[in-house]
């Protein structure tokens, strides 16, 4: 937490408890304006609930809090949908060089990690500058060895690293086992220099046997390269990792409505996710964004109605595999939505809007534009794709989709790490981003033109 941080935090909590209540006299983006709610859901997740893994008992702390908090505010049709899910979780996490140096290393264990079993397994570090090295190393040069995969993400403020750099985590696991490796160290997928490891999801395809898997922090990456170009002798590292598949556990998405006065329009579904990873509180990722995109839409309760219903999800295991965006267009698959958004990029500011809409709808992105434009968001060139919540829904039915897109420039020095917590949320940026939201949902929740992608005839 920095010192400007600390004032915002100071006056938020005394706005908030002098209520201000919405009026119904002004608009929807007018009360947002004065909006304490969002800030309110994320601290009070984070306070009451902390972290929230998918398929845990924790994320069904999150679900019930979230049922009690919806009803409070006054939500129509507040609901939980379950679905199964196999689950993973951490256990003891250990690093350390130990030869021809010696030292400890902040290590976390990748989703879907294997075990070392409780001896700590030894062995040489073979180091690969990017992924691409690694993919390119002959099996019999890599089999026996700990991979230590370097890749450095850079940071961008739209986030744009995170897909190439990602993939040392995504696919350099997988990879590694099938080189024969006995375990892999990757430098995290972080723009940070902090000693917080990031974890994230990685995925082993069928009949690949998971190895051991671990992000290691920045420090301790740049350390270990080092460490390696230093040494006359080949770095040896010992690692404990005891990580336990818990087979198929409950999970489940909390959906919520603001009715729409004209059943017959399609329903704009607008999305968080309420599943965090387990090191932090999960704030930005992504408490935050179910506090925005539900103060928004509690603007839209005021009378009168808007015209299409607004649908919120708040999605369940999404860190761990999406899970709950999938159950969510399977088992709304029959029924037509007409635009989706969402919000799962921290809390700074929104600084572009990205539309996807048929052409007739051009004169409502225009609309949509202007407002945007007295916060200062510029309109950009993109076509929309949503977030990953509603991509499923979005690809089964091609929807319509607008981003509002925040400012990632420090997400990644955060995101799943233990530094991911509420003093990290600026609670004026988080306003900007609710009165985007409300500006966004009163022009397209009162549209009543058509939205659909399908050409027509
Ligand atoms: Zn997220
Ligand atoms: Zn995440």
């Amino acid at each position: 937490m920095n010192n400007r941080y600390f004032a915002l935090s100071l006056a938020t909590l005394c706005l908030s408890t002098s209520a201000i209540a919405a009026s119904d006299d002004a608009s929807p983006s007018q009360n947002a304006m004065r909006d304490t709610l969002a800030y309110e859901i994320t601290e009070g997740l984070t306070t009451e609930v902390g972290q929230r893994q998918g398929g845990t008992e924790a994320e069904q702390r999150g679900r019930d809090w979230a049922v009690a908090k919806l009803n409070a505010l006054g939500f129509a049709n507040v609901r939980e949908e379950k679905f199964d899910m196999p689950t993973w979780v951490r256990g003891e996490e250990k690093a350390w060089v130990i030869s021809p140096f010696q030292n400890v290393m902040a290590a976390a264990a990748l989703g879907n990690s294997g075990s070392t079993g409780a001896k700590p397994l030894e062995g040489e570090v073979i180091y690969f500058r990017t992924l691409d090295d690694l993919v390119a190393a002959p099996d019999a040069r890599v089999a026996g060895k700990i991979v230590f995969v370097d890749h450095q993400m850079k940071r961008a403020q739209d986030g744009s690293g995170y897909g190439q750099f990602g993939r040392a985590r995504f696919i350099g696991p997988n990879i590694a086992a099938k080189k024969g490796a006995a375990a892999i160290l990757i430098r995290s997928i972080g723009t940070d220099s902090h000693r917080g490891p990031h974890t994230g999801n990685t995925n082993f395809e069928a009949g690949v046997k998971p190895i051991p898997a671990a992000a290691i922090s920045n420090p301790d990456a740049d350390n270990l390269t080092r460490q390696v170009m230093r040494a006359k002798t080949p770095v040896k590292v010992r690692l404990l990792l005891t990580p336990q598949n818990l087979g198929q556990q409950k999970s489940g998405n909390v959906i919520a409505e603001v009715p729409g006065s004209d059943p017959s329009l399609p329903p704009i579904v607008i999305a968080c996710h309420l599943d965090s990873w387990d090191l932090g509180t999960g704030a930005i990722d992504d408490a935050s964004g179910c506090g925005i995109i539900t103060a928004a839409a509690s603007y839209l309760q005021n009378r009168p109605a808007p015209k299409r219903t607004v649908r919120l999800l708040w999605a369940g295991a999404e860190e761990v595999g999406i899970w709950g965006g999938k159950d969510y267009a399977e088992k709304h698959k029959g029924t037509p939505h007409a635009l989706a958004m969402e919000s799962d990029f921290g809390a700074d500011r929104v600084w572009r809007v990205d539309f996807k809409l048929p052409d007739s709808a051009k004169p409502l992105a225009d609309r949509i534009a202007s407002k945007l434009a007295s916060l200062g968001i510029t309109r950009g060139k993109d076509p929309a794709s949503g977030g990953a919540d509603v991509a499923a829904i979005i690809a089964a039915q091609d929807l319509a989709v607008i981003d509002l897109q925040q400012d990632g420039t420090r997400y990644f020095d955060l995101h799943h790490t233990p530094d991911d917590t509420l003093d990290k949320v600026d609670p004026e940026q988080m306003r900007q981003n609710v009165v985007a939201w409300t500006m966004v949902l009163e022009e397209v929740a009162n549209y009543a033109g058509d939205l659909s992608m399908a050409p027509k005839s």
